[in-house]
């Protein structure tokens, strides 16, 4: 079989290197001729909105897929002419615009952080009455790694929101102060069958996902609440594939955040923690086949790799330690691989995840 996956950067790279070994070979489209995918399969170097290229792409590819869920509706809906895509273009629509993102969660009875659309320097000073200080404003689409956001803390930062609002179709959100960030991974397979892995702690820093940790402790309540979420989302989107659901813990409940319709950064470390890893659930849901045990044994973390390499024989020597650089041209603040740890002795995580933030360190 041949997966045809829209987009060429490190999660195309891994799904391929999760679905070499069942014997699926796999093809890209990136507008980058430096596609990091393309270790795994070909890339057809095009924009996403090139018909030719769309065409050159899925040449005798069975099925399609995405690595991001920024690629034009229209692209999707194409291709759904011939092929079969997964997950849908009806999902796209639904998680490419935060407003409709957050309508969709609302009309499932999902909480989400209170938020007011804002276009225009008026709405702005209208939205800030209503919702207060802290708060931040977003662009409606196409943000990632907090790219697209202005924070507002005082009346001193409005000049800059405006410039923001003004250019861009924009939300206001109340700034959350969460206890923490949590995510859950779901894969849905084409029959309806639903895995979950345990739900994920996460760190950001300046927007940026820094370091994720699994099974979350003390999230037992919180696990039943994000299924709950999870089943009426996927279910309700007749979803095939991995999904991911950003939440912030607030007292002893989640708001959702964000819907990513893909395997997502705060999962890479079932590649090593669970049974069967985001990646291959991934692939087995869009390939129609039954989907693998999430079971985990031990505790893993992630840590992200920002701009510029670490020494890879200091990482090999940490035990419990898997490096995964995704050969990306280093640039300040990229996300140009991750290394997962795992132990099954909680200390002796924490001991390796010390000794790696030196490394790190000296790294940058
Ligand atoms: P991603 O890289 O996950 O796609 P993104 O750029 O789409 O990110 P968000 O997930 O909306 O953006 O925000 C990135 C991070 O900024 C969040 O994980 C969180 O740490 C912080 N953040 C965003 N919105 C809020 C909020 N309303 N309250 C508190 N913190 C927030
Ligand atoms: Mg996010």
């Amino acid at each position: 079989m041949t997966i045809g996956i829209l987009g060429g950067g490190q999660l195309g790279r891994m799904l391929a290197l999760a679905g070499i070994p069942m014997g699926f070979r796999f093809r890209f489209l990136d507008p980058s001729p430096d596609a990091c995918a393309g270790d795994t399969g070909h890339v057809t170097v095009g924009s996403y909105t090139d018909e030719k290229m769309l065409r050159t792409f899925a040449e005798g590819v069975d099925i399609v897929t995405y690595e991001f869920e920024n690629i034009p509706v229209q692209t999707v809906e194409l291709l759904e002419k011939q092929y079969a895509v997964h997950p849908s273009s009806m999902v796209l629509r639904h998680v490419q615009s935060r407003v409709e993102e957050k309508k969709l969660c609302t009309s499932l009875g999902i909480p989400v952080a209170p938020y007011m659309t804002v276009d225009s320097a008026e709405q702005l000073s209208m939205a800030l009455q209503q919702i207060g200080y802290p708060a931040v404003l977003k662009t409606c689409s196409l943000g990632y790694d907090g790219k697209g956001q202005c924070a507002l803390s005082s009346k001193a930062d409005i000049s800059k929101a405006e410039k923001l609002c003004t250019t861009h179709a924009c939300i206001l959100e109340k700034r959350i102060p969460f206890s923490r960030e949590l995510s859950l991974i779901v894969t849905r397979s084409q029959d309806g069958s639903l895995v979950y892995y345990p739900l994920t702690e996460n760190v950001h820093a300046e927007g940026i996902l820094r370091v994720s940790r699994a099974p979350a402790k003390e999230a037992e309540s919180l696990f039943l609440e994000a299924t709950m979420y999870a089943k009426a989302l996927t279910e309700h989107l007749s979803y095939v594939g991995t999904m991911t659901i950003e939440f912030f813990q607030e007292n002893d409940h989640l708001l959702l955040n964000e819907i990513a319709p893909r395997v997502h950064n705060s999962g890479h470390w079932t590649i090593e923690g669970a049974e069967t890893s985001q990646f291959e659930n991934h692939l087995r849901a869009i390939a129609g086949l039954p989907l693998g045990p999430t079971t985990t044994c031990g505790f893993s973390a992630m840590v992200n790799i920002l701009g510029s390499y670490p020494d890879l024989a200091a990482l090999a020597a940490l035990e419990g330690v898997h490096p995964h650089f995704y050969r990306k041209k280093p640039l300040p603040k990229r996300k140009i691989g991750h290394i997962t740890v795992h132990h099954f002795d909680e200390k002796k995580l924490d001991e390796t995840l010390g000794s790696l933030q030196s490394i790190l360190s000296t790294a940058s």
